[in-house]
Order: structure tokens, then C-alpha cells, then sequence
């Protein structure tokens, strides 16, 4: 079975999440060619519609969609009609007119992705709502630490920081638990959500119990999402939570999604350390995007003329087709 859209981490069982991952690594030799591109999308059109400002995940959307030789539309909300006051709908109206097969959506706004996925025919990937969702972000998260320890189950998985305003943070509390994780959250009280137990994760309001965890998740301090002060300085924020060399054991993976604010959540020294595995996962961003892209438009009906390239179980066949240079 194939997914219409990925709106949350939620759309996904394990099953998925490893089917999502397994196709990933199977891209990843694509990357490594010197003509890194499949015609597995050819003829379907992706727009990045983006309403929040993005390094990583606009960039790797985009690369992904090439690299499945689909065509590719970027918008940013600056610069555009958005500025003269187009609304979401307006806009996303608007430019279904160029027939997108996918949009992958960033807002600051909760929910978006679900709405626009009733506004227009589209398959839609939620590359980020406010606070609430970052459903990629987690799958790359689960392909880099499989990519590292094997399967998750049973590793302990610390994410420390600004956990209330990050949408990372929920996505990988769920996904890192459907692999079989073991996730505490920690960070000073007013930045963790009252209830999140709820998830199915632990909570510390101290890195004392740090050198248990296999795995250290560092979460930067979403200040654009803070109409208050939340707490009493970056400085001192940094002297109780801040990762750094006394902090990080030698046998722990460290990760982060980006953007890192050195001297804040971590150290440059850690960033730099071979522990950190901040640049695999940038890397296992494309795969990553490339297998959810894949999955959502292959599946679907196709305007490509491969009668085996509409079926995710011919990725491999699709992958092997090399493309004229
Ligand atoms: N890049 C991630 C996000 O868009 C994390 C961050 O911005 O801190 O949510």
C-alpha cells in the first residue's frame, strides 16, 4: 500500500518507516555515481513551497527531486505575491495551476500541511509546521542512527533542549519509539511540554543521568517561536544543558538537525568530534527524500511509459535504468 501524503510522523507504522529506509539506502548508491540521477519521476513536477526559512531540507527536496529527474518549482513566501497578501489558499490555488504532482510545505503555522492537502490534488509533504511536525527530519534521524548502530531497539536516545518549540522533537520522539527506542527528553522545565509523558518517553530536568544514553539528540533553542523569555539567559541556559566535551562520552552518537548555534546547545568542540554525525544526516537528508518522493509518485498513477516503474517494488529496477548524461 502506498501513502497519499505525508502529512505526520504518525502516517507511519514501523513497517513504513522501515520500508521508507530500506528504499533510502538503496538510493544511496544513485549519490554515489558521477551521474548521480534515476528516471524513476521523470515527467512529474515537485514545488517547494516555502513559508519559513530552510538550508537543509529546501536544498535536499530539491536534490532528491532531481535526482529522480523530476522537474522542480522552489518558492519562497519572500519576494513573492505572499508579500502583497496572498493567503495560503490563494497561493497554493494559484500555482496548482502548474499541476504539481508533490508539494513539500514549510510553514510557521500548525496544521497547514493537512489543510492544503484538501485544497488541491497534489500529494503533499509536510517539511515542517510551527512546533507541531518535521515527519522527514525523523525518517532521515531513524536512517542515520540504522546507518550507525543497526536496529534502534532497546538503544537510549536523550533529546535535549527546547523541546516545546521544536518539531523535531515530537517527530523523532514517535518515530524513534516505533523502531524500538528507549527516549528520554530533558532540558530546564519551561521548555519541556507538561503531559509529554504522554508520548511514551521519559523526562529529566538534569543531564546527570547523560552517560546512559547511546545516543545524544541536541535541539537548538527555536527563539522565533518565543514570544517570552523562556529561560533566565543563553549563558546560563548553556551552563546547565549545553553538550560539550565533559558532558559527551566517547561511546555516544551525537546528532543534531540544524542549524547549530555553537556555544549554546554544544560546543565546537563536539560539533566537531567524530561523534557527531551532523553531516550524515544532512547527507541522509536526500536519500531519505528521494525514497519518500518516490514513494508517493511512483505509486500513483504515472504519466512515465516503464510499465514497471509505477510500482515501489520496481525501485530497483528504476534505479539501475542509468540516464543518458
Ligand atoms: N531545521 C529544523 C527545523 O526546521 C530544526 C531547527 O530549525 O532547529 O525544525
Amino acid at each position: 500500500m502506498t501513502m497519499q501524503h505525508l502529512l505526520s510522523i504518525e502516517d507511519l507504522d514501523r513497517a513504513g518507516i522501515e520500508r521508507i529506509v530500506e528504499q533510502a539506502a538503496r538510493f544511496a548508491e544513485v549519490s554515489d555515481r558521477e551521474i548521480k540521477k534515476v528516471p524513476a519521476l521523470r515527467g512529474r513536477m515537485v514545488l517547494n513551497l516555502f513559508y519559513e526559512a530552510s538550508t537543509r531540507t529546501r536544498s535536499s527536496f530539491e536534490l532528491a527531486a532531481k535526482r529522480l529527474s523530476a522537474d522542480v518549482v522552489n518558492f519562497a513566501a519572500s519576494g513573492s505575491s505572499v508579500e502583497k497578501g496572498e493567503s495560503l489558499k490563494d497561493t497554493v490555488l494559484t500555482l496548482s495551476a502548474h499541476k504539481p504532482d508533490a508539494i513539500v510545505l514549510r510553514t510557521p503555522w500548525a496544521g497547514a500541511a493537512e489543510l492544503v492537502s484538501k485544497w488541491c490534488s497534489a500529494a503533499i509533504v509536510n517539511a515542517g509546521d510551527g512546533k507541531r511536525e518535521h515527519p522527514t527530519q525523523a525518517l532521515l534521524d531513524v536512517y542515520t542512527l540504522r546507518s550507525r548502530l543497526g536496529e534502534l531497539d532497546g538503544a537510549s536516545i536523550w533529546i535535549i533542549g527546547d523541546v516545546a518549540h521544536s518539531r523535531v522533537a515530537r517527530s523523532n520522539i514517535i518515530a524513534f519509539q516505533r523502531m524500538g527506542a528507549k527516549v528520554t527528553v530533558a532540558g530546564p522545565p519551561t521548555l519541556i511540554p507538561r503531559g509529554i509523558e504522554a508520548l511514551g518517553c521519559d523526562v529529566r530536568f538534569t543531564l546527570d543521568e547523560l552517560p546512559s544514553a547511546d545516543v545524544v539528540y541536541t535541539l537548538r533553542m527555536q527563539r522565533e517561536r518565543m514570544s517570552e523569555t523562556w529561560v533566565p539567559s543563553l549563558r546560563e541556559y548553556a551552563s546547565w544543558y549545553q553538550v560539550n566535551g565533559k558532558r559527551l562520552s566517547p561511546r555516544q552518537v551525537l546528532m543534531h538537525p540544524g542549524p547549530v548555534n555553537r556555544g549554546v546547545e554544544l560546543s565546537g568542540e563536539v560539533v566537531d568530534s567524530p561523534q557527531a554525525v551532523i553531516t550524515a544526516q544532512v547527507e541522509a537528508g536526500v536519500v531519505v527524500r528521494m525514497a519518500v518522493l518516490y514513494e508517493l509518485l511512483a505509486g500513483a498513477s504515472a504519466p512515465s511509459t516503464s510499465p514497471s516503474s509505477g510500482r515501489p517494488e520496481a525501485a530497483g529496477a528504476a534505479i539501475g535504468e542509468r540516464q543518458p548524461a
